[in-house]
């Protein structure tokens, strides 16, 4: 059971740094983004580019979300390992099924519950 533990707590650190290392990533990016949006002539609405910046901007900002609220969940399920409470339902309390926790290492619900309540991602 030990052995289990540590390698949950590992496989969600491992991921907490790659998520870390997208972020940082996404940020430069959209950095790079906003100042070469700042450069092209604000007069121009047709600028291909500039178009395509504002796809890219509003894509790098969702993706960005997306990834601060992974940070978050994984820090959530790093705090459950901590507390013994990883791996159990949080409505029905019953345990997560294995290869559910393998693609979803920080899932909080059950397939069962998380099926009935498709507004909760996780
Ligand atoms: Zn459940």
């Amino acid at each position: 059971m030990t052995d289990r533990v540590d390698s949950i707590r590992n496989a969600l650190r491992d991921e907490r740094a790659e998520t870390m290392a997208l972020i940082e990533q996404l940020s430069s990016r959209l950095d790079a983004v906003i100042e070469a949006t700042a450069d092209s002539s604000s007069d121009d609405e047709h600028d291909p580019e500039g178009s395509t910046l504002a796809v890219e901007r509003g894509q790098l900002v969702a993706q960005l979300e997306r990834s601060r609220v992974r940070l978050d969940e994984l820090d959530a399920a790093l705090d459950r390992v901590g507390a013994g409470t990883y791996g159990r339902c949080e409505i029905c309390g019953r345990e997560i099924g294995e290869a559910r926790l393998e693609v979803l290492p920080a899932a909080r619900l059950c397939i069962g519950c998380a099926m009935r309540n498709p507004s909760r991602r996780w």
